[in-house]
Parts: structure tokens; sequence; C-alpha cells
């Protein structure tokens, strides 16, 4: 493609991606695919030739669109949202256009320095110790296991990194049963066996139960294991549940255990002062993940990872090989040796936009918005004789289910809700997640999409209540 054509098609595209934001209520939230729809549409084969952009453009509209769940809709309620917004495409439209792969500092001096002068702001934004480092991962699922490694690096001396972890006594991992599962793919990634992560139980709030994870460690060390790491969630992902961060750093610290923070979603409310509460303790983490890609109107991939002990992180990462041998080194940040991969996208730049397009105030706006949504769709459930609240609220998830008053029969309360979410989910008009709290199926409800107004929430609980209803007249319930 020749630059003219590029400016061209360009600019036929920044007014399509306007038009798709104004008018994206159109499409169904979810997409409505069937599998091996789109399989079934594609060529087997890549074309030997060339084909005109507008022929794979109309494709992109009539064939891969249908196959697309609109994450930007404001009535996506599902999972945690990966938000965009407009400066964050824009920066990510020159990150492409740029094409940098900042693997060490000479590669894109400015990557490298906007990095760090982001992963400042970010940290004393959300009023995170003033002393930590951090770096942008691709994901929080990749910071952990930084995080992981470098335990493990910590507890054997540097020695696993040097002979694997033949001779070594069993390394023990520590974490709430509601903990992400990309918790247990690291373990088994670094190797330590999916065996030695020890789920904790958790209290009627599904946060970790300090005594349990005193016990367990006390077992452990009957054993001759090795403990070597407590993970907390601030803002589980099943409903947000709030580890108590200093009854854990406080047995974190006892027993010289390495304390992993993980905040992927929730983080992003240390922006706000008044929520700084559920990151009380966090001076006494060993390192912190919290996703701008999820709340913070960043597109994914961003995942922002802080340590208080940078030098471990680079005794565990740092490699140099000839070929990449600068000169600079101990002068500048080399961020291939911050985490796994060695290249890296320039990042640091959808971040720039976002704080400087919103500024603090603007984000802590939307943030206050999102989470008296919230508050506003919990007292509607709370005061519907045929709904139940399963979970503390304690920022923008509201954990529920439809529970008819003559129905007490827990299976057969599961049964009705997961019915009652694949018909909501079928209209199109909403989009919503479950999860499993102490066996019961719950439906998450999540208000924290860039775009979400009052008037989505409204209508997400009419078409709820109106849904269940047509569910029980059909089962006959009433
Ligand atoms: C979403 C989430 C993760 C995983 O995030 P990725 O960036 O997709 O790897 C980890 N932990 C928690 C608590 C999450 O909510």
């Amino acid at each position: 493609m020749k630059t003219e054509a590029f400016r061209k098609h360009a600019h036929q595209l920044v007014d399509w991606m306007a038009d798709y934001l104004e008018q994206i209520e159109r499409y169904p939230v979810k997409s409505q695919s069937k599998p091996g729809d789109l399989l079934a549409q594609l060529p087997a084969q890549a074309p030997q030739k060339g084909e005109a952009f507008e022929d794979i453009f109309r494709d992109f509209e009539h064939k891969i669109l249908p196959g697309i769940t609109h994450w930007q809709h404001p009535s996506f309620f599902a999972y945690f949202p990966a938000n965009s917004s407009p400066a964050s495409v824009l920066a990510e439209m020159l990150m492409a256009t740029l094409g940098v792969q900042g693997m060490v500092w000479e590669t894109s001096p400015a990557a490298t320095e906007l990095e760090e002068r982001m992963m400042q702001w970010l940290r004393d934004a959300c009023g995170l110790p003033a002393h930590w480092h951090g770096v942008i991962q691709d994901t929080a699922s990749t910071a952990s296991l930084c995080a992981i490694l470098s335990a493990r690096e910590r507890a054997t001396g540097f020695q696993s990194n040097e002979s694997g972890l033949y001779e070594q006594a069993r390394l023990r991992i520590y974490a709430s049963e509601q903990t992400h599962s990309s918790i247990e793919k690291d373990v088994k990634i670094a190797g330590l066996g999916k065996e030695n992560l020890v789920y904790i139980d958790t209290d009627a709030c599904y946060a970790l139960r300090p005594e349990a994870l005193r016990q367990a460690i006390e077992e452990d060390l009957r054993r001759g294991y090795h403990p070597m790491m407590v993970v907390a969630n601030i803002g589980t992902t099943g409903s947000t549940a709030i580890d108590p961060l200093p009854a854990i750093a406080a047995i974190a610290k006892e027993y010289g255990l390495w304390l992993h923070v993980d905040a992927a979603y929730a983080g992003t409310a240390c922006l706000l002062p008044e929520y700084r509460h559920i990151i009380e303790g966090i001076e006494h983490a060993d390192s912190y993940v919290f996703n701008p890609h999820k709340w913070m109107l960043t597109n994914f991939d961003c995942s922002a990872y802080y340590v208080s002990d940078k030098e471990t992180l680079l005794r565990t990462f740092s490699i140099l090989p000839e070929y990449l041998k600068t000169g600079l080194e101990g002068q500048v940040n080399n961020y291939r040796d911050w985490g796994i991969a060695l290249g890296r996208r320039f990042r640091a730049l959808k971040l720039w936009f976002v704080l400087r397009s919103y500024g603090i105030e603007g984000l802590q706006k939307i943030l206050r918005r999102h989470l008296a949504l919230a508050q506003w769709f919990k007292q509607q459930v709370e005061s519907h004789p045929d709904f139940e609240l399963m979970a503390p609220v304690p920022l923008n998830l509201v954990c529920f289910r439809y529970h008819p008053q003559n129905i007490d029969d827990p299976n057969r309360l599961n049964e009705l809700n997961e019915a009652l979410l694949r018909r909501l989910n079928a209209s199109g008009k909403l989009y919503m997640s479950h999860t499993k709290l102490h066996g019961q199926y719950v439906l998450r409800l999540v208000c924290g999409q860039t775009y979400v107004q009052e008037r989505h929430v409204q209508q997400a609980w009419q078409l709820i209540e109106a849904e269940s209803q047509r569910l029980s007249r059909l089962l006959s319930l009433v």
C-alpha cells in the first residue's frame, strides 16, 4: 500500500471508528455467532495476490463484526471491563505507526523514559509507597508470574535460576480459594507444582481468613516444607472481596514470606482518596499489580507492576548477551530485564495520553459515577422480594441472584439463574457473566464500562426483572 492510499484509508477508518462509538448501541452486546460461523467464511489458504483495501474492509464489516462482542458497549456488564477511551485509541494509532520495540533504552529512549515517569505518576496518584519501582507488563498474569519467580529466587538464595529446584525443599505458596486462576497457572509455569499452591479458606465476605493462613503455614513447617509466598487479593474476580492486608502482612513478616498483592481490577479505585483504605498495609508488600487496562480507560494491554526491591527483580530476570550490550548498562533502565519478554511495545504512550487527556480529576469523576451506579443497582436488588444480594459490594461489582420466594432447593436456584443469564445475554441488550460463590450460582453485574450511564443500568435492571418473570411463567413457577 502506498502512503497516499494509507492516508486515504486511515481517514476513512477514523470516520468509521467515530461512527462506531457513536452508534455502538445498535449492536448486540454479546456476539450472536455460533461456533465455526466465521471459519466457514474464510478461505482455507492465504491469497497469493494482494487484495484491494475496499475488499478487505467489506469483509471486516460483514464477516468479522458479527463475531465481535462489543466490550465498549455501555451495556457490557460482564467479567471485568477491558476499557478503552478515545485518548487511548489515538495513542494506540501512534504506537502502531511508530512500531517501536523498546527492549533496551537505546532502541527508543523515549519509550523507556516515558514508562519510568508514567509508573511514577501512577504510583503517586494511587498513594503507593514512594520508594517503589514500576514497570508495565502485558497482563496481570505475567506480572504475578514475575512476582512468583522473584519470590522463588529470593527464597532459594538465587539458586533456582542456577541449578533448578532439584535440591530444594518444597516451596509453598498461599492464597485464598477466591484467588484468580492465573496464580495457579503461574505456579505451574514457575516449576513449583500446583500441589504447592495452598488454598486458604475465606470468611462470609469471601476474604482470606488470616488464622487459616497461619495454620496452613505451621502445618507445612511441621512437614519440612518451605513457606515462600502469600498472594493477597484486593478485589477478587468473583466478588471483589478484599483480603485483610494488615493481618496478612504481619504473618508474611513473621514467617519471612514474599507478599504479592493482586489488585488487577480494584487497584484503579486507589485513584480515589476515599477508597485508599482498601490497600491499607500496602507498604509491607514486596510486589503489587493492577491493570489500567481494566478500569482505567486504557486499552488492553497495560498492567502496572510494582516492586519494593528493584534489585531482586533485576537479579531474577537480567541477561546480557553480547548482541544486547549498549555500554549504557547501569545508567538507564533496560526494561527487558524487568520481566519475561525481550521485546516490548510502547505501552506507556497510551497511559500518557489517558492521564493527560482526563487528568486525575477526570478519571476520578468517572470512577465515582461507576461506584454510584453499582450502589443504585444494589439497592434495587435488596428492595426486591424475589432477588437476593450474594456478596458485599465494596466497589462496583454486584453479585446477586434471582430467588423466587417459593423456591429454596439450591440446585433448582442454580439452574434457574443459569437459564436467566442465558436468556438475558441472548437478548443482545446487555451482557453479564456469572461465578459460583460457596457453591451458589451468582450473576455478576459490573458497572465499570467507560461509557456506561444511569439509563443503561436502569434498563439492565428492567430487563432482568422482566426476564425473570417471563422465565418463571414459562417454568410455571407462579
Ligand atoms: C483479571 C484478573 C487477573 C488477570 O488479568 P490479566 O491481565 O488478564 O492477566 C488477575 N487477577 C485478578 C484479581 C483479576 O481480576
